[in-house]
């Protein structure tokens, strides 16, 4: 076992990557960048990236990253990560290979934690399916929707989610949906639960109904928020004590199109960070927000809570057994 906890022995680490990676038949690779795996484009160089093709692959892989105490971290499409311009020591785990085509039983669909969250709203559609037309227009994966309830226009993926796979003890885990508390871009999902997949259950509907809604859904998006910007969506969460949104708090300030070097606050809807420039940088982006939690908190009192994930290349850091916490009290943070 490569024992990283009291030691920065990367050396044998890596070889313990490169043993499992070819016993296992999963692609490993070094020299990536988060600003290539993250929709800002910002972010410093991952030491390892991997990338299994199956539920049973990936569960394996995460367990024996586990038993190696290695640690590792799941991406999806890197569509709500803002990770640091540090050099991220860890392991992505990337689902994104994991999308195998959803399979149909009638209301039912099971989806794997790589396909596309778009693409799977389509899918239904056309089946004549009910549920998630709203989520249309949200960017990354299915995995990534699960594991921080992505919502929109009045639906959440935990609502219609029968059961979610995760990956335990090298096993392919089923946990009933009910059984997950599914909060606003916040789940029960512990650090550690890799998600492998999910069943929905879905209503039937005139399949032409649910694609005008999922249109609308997708125009309405259009007209409020940028359009091929490089961003990871909403910022901020919308304070739960205030009837006004956090996109119109930071309007009322005057902030649209403030900017920090390579980071500019979207002239198109106030609470989305855009990066600009071959040479972004991640700590642009956590200036200018900083910025403007510091602005909103003098002005007008409120906190504002990151819904994007800011990553620290520092983090995580590998846990010695008697540090970990007792069982559920280390739910995710939001
Ligand atoms: C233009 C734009 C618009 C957006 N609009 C919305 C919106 O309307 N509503 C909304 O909710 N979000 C929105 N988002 C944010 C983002 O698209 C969603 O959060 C999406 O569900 C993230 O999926 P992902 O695959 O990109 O996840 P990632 O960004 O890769 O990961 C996000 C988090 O999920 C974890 N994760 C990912 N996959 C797994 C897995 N299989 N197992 C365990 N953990 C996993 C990661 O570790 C990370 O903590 C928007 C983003 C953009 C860029």
């Amino acid at each position: 076992m490569v024992d990283l906890v009291n030691s920065q022995d990367f050396k044998a680490r890596d070889e313990a990557i490169e043993q499992l990676a070819a016993r296992l038949g999963v692609r490993a690779e070094r020299g990536r960048r988060f600003a290539e795996l993250t929709s800002l484009r910002v972010g410093g160089a991952v030491d390892w990236v991997i990338s299994p093709e199956t539920e049973a692959q990936a569960a394996a892989v995460v367990h024996e990253l586990d038993q190696a105490r290695i640690a590792w971290r799941a991406l999806g499409s890197g569509s709500n990560v803002l990770a640091d311009d540090g050099n991220h020591r860890y392991v992505i785990l990337s689902v994104k290979e994991l999308k195998g085509e959803p399979q149909f039983d009638e209301t039912r669909v099971s989806v794997s934690a790589g396909y596309s969250l778009p693409r799977l709203c389509i899918d239904v559609a056309r089946r004549g399916l009910s549920g998630i037309e709203g989520l249309g227009g949200i960017p990354g994966t299915a995995g990534g929707a699960l594991w921080m309830n992505a919502g929109a226009y009045g639906h959440e993926i935990g609502t219609v989610t029968e059961s979610v796979r995760v990956a335990r003890d090298g096993r392919v885990d089923e946990v009933p949906g009910n059984s997950v508390k599914w909060d606003y871009r916040h789940t029960s999902f512990r650090e550690g639960d890799l998600l492998l997949g999910a069943t929905l259950s879905l209503t039937e509907d005139d399949s032409e109904k649910i694609q005008a809604r999922m249109n609308e859904a997708k125009e309405r998006r259009l007209a409020s928020q940028p359009h091929g910007a490089r961003s990871a969506g909403c910022f901020f969460k919308n304070p739960p004590a205030s009837t006004t949104g956090t996109g119109k708090i930071i309007d009322d300030m005057g902030m649209k199109g403030a900017r920090r070097g390579s980071a500019v606050v979207s002239p198109v809807h106030a609470n989305f960070i855009v990066t600009e420039g071959d040479d972004a940088r991640a700590s642009d982006a956590i200036a200018l927000a900083e910025e403007i939690r510091e602005r909103v908190k003098r002005e007008q009192g409120i906190d504002l809570e990151y819904e994007v994930e800011l990553w620290r290349a520092n983090e995580p850091s590998e846990r010695a057994p008697e540090e970990s916490e007792p069982e559920g009290s280390d739910e995710k943070g939001a």
